[in-house]
């Protein structure tokens, strides 16, 4: 099948029995883009891509690529390259003949199979290991044979599920560098999975953020980075900080939340009310530490841990509660300190429903020196 200039995922759901896997997954993917599906384990993220691949039929909506129907036809039908964490290559055949396999296939002439077999070789860095089995290579690079297998055919979409997940942190590195430079090189139109919120950040043209079989936010990195729709999102950015509060004021977007024995200022991510129940969001490195005779919101320090530059310190606040911060301070457990929020990096959102907020993070009472 030929390029397309757009694949459309409208309503998209998935049902297993009375649950659904994947509901309501409304997409546009323009052609050349990279985008990540990012979530927590069960969050639908695999039901999507199988849909996609048509390797489980949909349960709702329709899938377009231009103004062709596609989500009913066979995934040989589709043309699209899978690479999957268990990289699924023939054993008993070289690097280069597996990578040949596809072409071989489809019956290509055979200069052409050689001259696109031996591209994708190079592409992937192995034309040393062009005659070894699958069983001689490493993790890492039996990775970069599946990528080779699944690109040279030159799919119209490359679907990765969890690609990286087998393979040391070392290696799970370089190989998002490889496989973003592939991607530039190729231009190849790639949606990704995974649940680590690093890797989609540093790979994706745009990021899919999803739980409980839902979309909560498509947005780019850093949209998605630096204004997370929802809390949840919040949590899985890195806003460690969750402060399930009720709003004193609210001006506009302005609000004041009560901390400590005193109030902080945040931005409202929604609509709300004074006396609404909300949940605050904040990172670790936007909650600084300062001498305690300043005014202000004031805490102890209850657990520090060495983390290179910075100490990352756990603070407990006159009311219990305990903040996650950082500073470049020395700084003992007991000590009393001020505590700065960066202004503007606190970030409000409504939580009308009771069952869906965050819980306190309270203090270890035996702690209290
Ligand atoms: P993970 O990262 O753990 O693979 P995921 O985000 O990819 O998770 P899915 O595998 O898409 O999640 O699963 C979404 C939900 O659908 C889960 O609750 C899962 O238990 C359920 N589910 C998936 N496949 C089936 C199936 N064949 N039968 C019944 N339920 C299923």
């Amino acid at each position: 099948m030929s390029g397309f200039d757009q694949l459309r995922l409208e309503g998209v759901g998935r049902r297993f029995g009375t649950a659904d896997a994947l509901a309501d997954l409304d997409l546009t993917i323009e052609r050349g883009e990279f985008i990540a599906l990012l979530g927590p384990s069960g969050c639908g993220k695999s039901t999507a891509l199988n849909c996609l691949a048509g390797l489980l039929p949909l349960t709702a909506g329709s899938i377009w690529q231009d103004d062709q129907r596609i989500d009913t036809l066979p995934p040989e039908k589709r043309g699209f390259g899978m690479v999957f964490q268990n990289y699924a290559l023939f054993p008993h055949l070289t690097v280069r003949d597996n990578i040949a396999f596809g072409l071989r296939m489809r019956r290509l002439p055979k200069d052409e199979v050689r001259r696109r077999t031996e591209a994708a070789i190079e592409m992937v860095r192995l034309a040393e290991h062009a005659s070894k089995l699958p069983g001689q290579l490493s993790g890492g690079q039996q990775q970069r044979v599946a990528i080779a297998r699944a690109t040279v055919l030159e799919p119209s979409l490359v679907l990765m599920d969890e690609p990286l997940s087998n393979l040391d942190a070392k290696l799970r590195l370089e190989m998002r560098t490889e496989i973003r430079r592939l991607h530039q090189s190729l231009g190849l139109t790639t949606v990704y999975v995974t649940h680590d919120q690093e890797e989609a950040l540093s790979m994706a043209d745009r990021l899919v953020v999803m739980r409980l079989g839902r979309v909560q936010q498509i947005g780019t990195p850093e949209e998605v980075h630096t204004k997370p729709a929802t809390w949840h999102v919040a949590d899985f950015m890195g806003y460690r900080n969750l402060l399930p509060v009720s709003a004193t004021r609210v001006e506009g977007d302005a609000v004041t939340v009560p901390l400590g024995e005193t109030t902080v200022n945040g931005v409202a991510q929604g609509e709300m009310n004074a006396g609404d129940e909300v949940v605050a969001a904040v990172r670790p490195e936007d909650v600084r530490l300062g001498s305690a005779d300043v005014a202000g919101l004031k805490g102890r320090i209850e657990v520090v841990e060495y983390q290179g530059r910075e100490l990352a310190v756990e603070v407990a606040l006159p009311d219990g509660v305990r903040l996650h911060a950082r500073t470049d301070r020395k700084v003992e457990p007991g000590e009393q300190v001020a505590i700065t929020i960066t202004p503007g990096r606190l970030l409000v959102y409504p939580s009308g429903d009771p069952a869906d907020r965050p819980a306190a993070e309270l203090a270890t009472a035996g702690l209290a020196v």
